[in-house]
């Protein structure tokens, strides 16, 4: 069954991916925090906020600091903390609902909260009929993400292997773990403050001259552009010859925007006017129909069929380089 998808299923972190950062729900948790740290740990009022910093840096949650430096019970933690009038931050969504349905995986919540909390926000968000389990931190044995064993222990529990899974997180170091196991990560890029179609709409598609053949995204930040296009036949410049297969750039060009190249992947950044880019496997690139590299030709030599000496363009490996494009 070659070529089919082996992904099997979505790990869906839970707090701030599920909802957004603006909804408030983790703005309300962390005072709730604040206040046990305050109330129940005896920490001076003063030190709260760098202590918390400190133990997400060194720990992945504050929980985690609290057990190891003040010894709390993670279960009086967990149930203090969360314990917040949900459905005055969120409620359902049923965007969410239906792009859920859409994803043809199964799907688990993934989260360093508990399986109350996380219930809750399924069931005021109405998401809950999707998701077979959830994962939570006492699942981990209380050592949250990213400790790698919370990874092992989800694949663990679902049977799965890391290459069968995506993971989907706002946090962007819960995801270098998953990364490194060999997961497909996801991260959703949103700030505190910003809603997430803003950032959606900085990412745009390419045009593309053979559309079967290749694809490229363009993503705005600020005066900064950066281009990514791949092209899918990444045979489409070779020739039948009589003696041997040989390439052409003609039949292996694609133009992805401002952008032709016979390369198989292509990655550049436009700042001002300097463009740098890395280019893989090409004889040839143009930017708005100037050259930026050109190979020339050369001379084989040796050939396996003990045909004469020719002439002709050796693929790159890479091309990297930056130069001046002007606005
Ligand atoms: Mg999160």
């Amino acid at each position: 069954m070659a070529g089919l998808p082996r992904y099997r299923f979505l790990l869906c972190d839970l707090d701030n991916t599920l909802y957004p950062p603006a909804s408030g729900v983790m703005s309300g948790v962390g005072r709730l925090i604040s206040r046990y740290m305050v109330e129940r740990v005896g920490i001076p009022p003063a030190d709260v906020d760098a202590l918390k910093r400190e133990y997400y840096e060194r720990y992945g949650a504050t929980m985690c600091g609290l057990m190891i430096h003040y010894g709390i019970d993670p279960e009086d933690y967990l149930a203090y903390v969360h314990n917040l009038p949900l459905g005055q931050y969120i409620g359902p969504n049923p965007d969410l609902d239906a792009m859920l349905a859409s994803i043809p995986l199964r799907k688990a919540v993934f989260t360093n909260s508990d399986r109350e909390h996380a219930g809750r926000v399924l069931d005021t968000l109405d998401v809950r009929h999707h998701f077979e389990r959830i994962i939570d931190v006492r699942d981990f044995g209380f050592y949250p993400k990213p400790h790698q064993s919370a990874y092992l222990r989800t694949l663990e529990i679902l049977k799965a292997g890391a290459d069968e899974c995506f993971i989907v997180e706002d946090a962007a170091p819960n995801l270098a773990p998953a990364k490194a196991i060999g997961m497909v990560t996801v991260l959703v890029p949103h700030s505190t403050a910003q809603p997430p179609e803003t950032l959606a709409g900085r990412i745009a598609m390419m045009p593309v001259d053979h559309p079967r053949a290749g694809m490229g995204v363009r993503i705005s930040a600020g005066d900064k552009s950066v281009f990514v296009g791949v092209k899918n036949d990444l045979r489409m410049d070779m020739i039948r010859d009589w003696r041997r297969p040989r390439y052409t750039y003609e039949s292996g060009k694609i133009a992805f925007g401002d952008f032709e190249t016979n390369g198989d992947f292509l990655f550049a950044s436009l700042t001002g006017g300097r463009l740098d880019y890395t280019i893989v496997n090409l004889t040839k690139a143009l930017y708005k129909g100037n050259a930026l590299v050109d190979v020339r030709e050369g001379f084989f030599g040796l050939a396996f069929d003990a045909s004469p000496d020719q002439s002709g363009k050796g693929k790159l490996r890479y091309w990297r380089d930056s130069v001046e494009v002007g606005r």
